[in-house]
């Protein structure tokens, strides 16, 4: 029964990590329960154990971003294990009666809107506050404690990102250099343009890994190319 469950939740978000959006490279992907089910690190608690099998507490997840892991060439650890701190004036549940409502998790929830928007993703590859979102203190911290127990820093992970990015960079200018193309008379030049946008869609759609990286490049130029624009109005 679990297995079945676990290929339906990984396909939801086509076999991506929900934390990382890794589709191979950080796997023997597992399903990751949010509030962690058996203890909590550094905190005298027994586990959320009556969410063990609630499948709103379950996130698909990768290995590095799921489990204690120590990336020694790159310098950088990570992994969130039983870690689920919360933000101060929270109350903590211990017991199936007491609600969760009272408690703000420091970890971003990929599973919440304003959470995810609170990420940006630069042309390095490197993962930050976003600055359009992540305007106070405490949001600053969420994305940093985030970054550090999901890994997100991990090295290989950023290099994946940083070619996600400039792949979307450097499609959008041939795709700005044909639009030019195509406006001073050259008819041929629309398909080629075609062709550019779609291949630029496919990096930024919900199923492509990185897809997040993707969409930050295109609102990066979204002002300077037109074919940024254009294909954000397509998303
Ligand atoms: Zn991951």
């Amino acid at each position: 029964m679990w297995r079945e469950l676990k290929t339906l939740i990984s396909s939801i978000n086509s076999n991506k990590c929900w934390y990382c959006e890794s589709r191979d490279m950080r796997s023997d992907n597992a399903v990751d329960h949010f509030r962690p089910k058996g203890r909590v690190a550094r905190e005298r608690h027994e586990g959320y154990w009556w969410l063990a099998f609630d499948p709103r507490n379950y996130r698909f997840s990768c290995t590095f971003c799921n489990s204690r892991r120590v990336d020694e060439e790159g310098g950088t650890s990570g992994g969130k294990q039983d870690a689920f701190p919360l933000a101060d004036g929270s109350k903590r549940a211990v017991a199936p009666d007491d609600t969760l409502e009272g408690e703000f998790p420091v970890l971003l929830d990929p599973c919440c809107m304003p959470d995810t928007d609170l990420l940006w993703f630069d042309e390095t590859g490197q993962v930050v506050p976003n600055p359009s979102t992540a305007r106070g203190p405490s949001q600053a911290l969420r994305v940093k404690t985030s970054i550090q127990l999901y890994h997100l820093d991990h090295v290989k992970l950023v290099e994946s990102r940083r070619r996600v990015y400039l792949q979307v960079y450097r499609l959008i200018r041939a795709a700005d250099r044909t639009y030019r193309r195509w406006m001073s008379g050259d008819e041929g030049a629309k398909d080629v343009y075609q062709d550019l946008l779609v291949q630029i869609r496919s990096q930024a759609v919900r199923e492509a890994e990185h897809s997040a990286t993707a969409r930050c490049a295109l609102l990066g130029y979204r002002v300077s190319s037109g074919a940024a624009d254009a294909v954000l109005r397509f998303l």
